[in-house]
């Protein structure tokens, strides 16, 4: 498969598009997204160029699934929900619709967060950015 340099995930790690960043280390970036599913729905992708799970290198991945475990314990503590949970899909068939590997963290139930449509209507810039400092918060709170 060929990836996509002018997915918008390629250019917001390239600077070229705006995000409302949570984290960042060598190996992943975490942002909220913009078409939110819940309150706190968040994204978790490798900085390397790969579209799905099955391109990506084992080194890539074990980073995201680190990043993907603290952001996931963040996002909980932030928005006080029981649970939390994490959605993970590859290609187009699969409903894949952004061609660079991401990991969704939804406080609270999948049952009910998969009700609701998926990328559908865009969130107001400041109530991501108050949800972000929430999770930044949270992840202060345990480094
Ligand atoms: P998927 O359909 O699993 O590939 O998920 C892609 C996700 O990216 C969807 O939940 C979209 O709402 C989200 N999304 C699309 N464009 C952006 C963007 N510019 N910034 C943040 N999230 C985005």
């Amino acid at each position: 498969m060929t990836y996509d340099t002018n997915n918008i995930f390629a250019k917001i790690l390239r600077g070229e598009a705006p995000c409302h960043k949570v984290y960042e280390d060598e190996h992943t970036l975490v942002f909220m997204d913009i078409m939110p599913q819940t309150d706190g729905h968040t994204l978790v992708i490798p900085k390397e160029a790969a579209e799905t799970i099955l391109e990506l290198s084992e080194d890539a991945l074990a980073a995201c699934i680190k990043t993907t475990k603290r952001m996931a314990q963040a996002a909980k503590d932030a928005f006080a929900a029981e649970g939390v949970s994490i959605m993970q899909v590859n290609g187009k068939a699969a409903g894949q619709t952004v061609p660079h590997v991401h990991f969704h963290i939804f406080p609270g139930a999948i049952i009910e967060i998969l009700k609701r449509p998926h990328a559908a209507a865009l969130e107001r810039p400041e109530k991501l950015d108050n949800h972000a400092k929430r999770i930044i918060a949270a992840l202060n709170e345990k480094p």
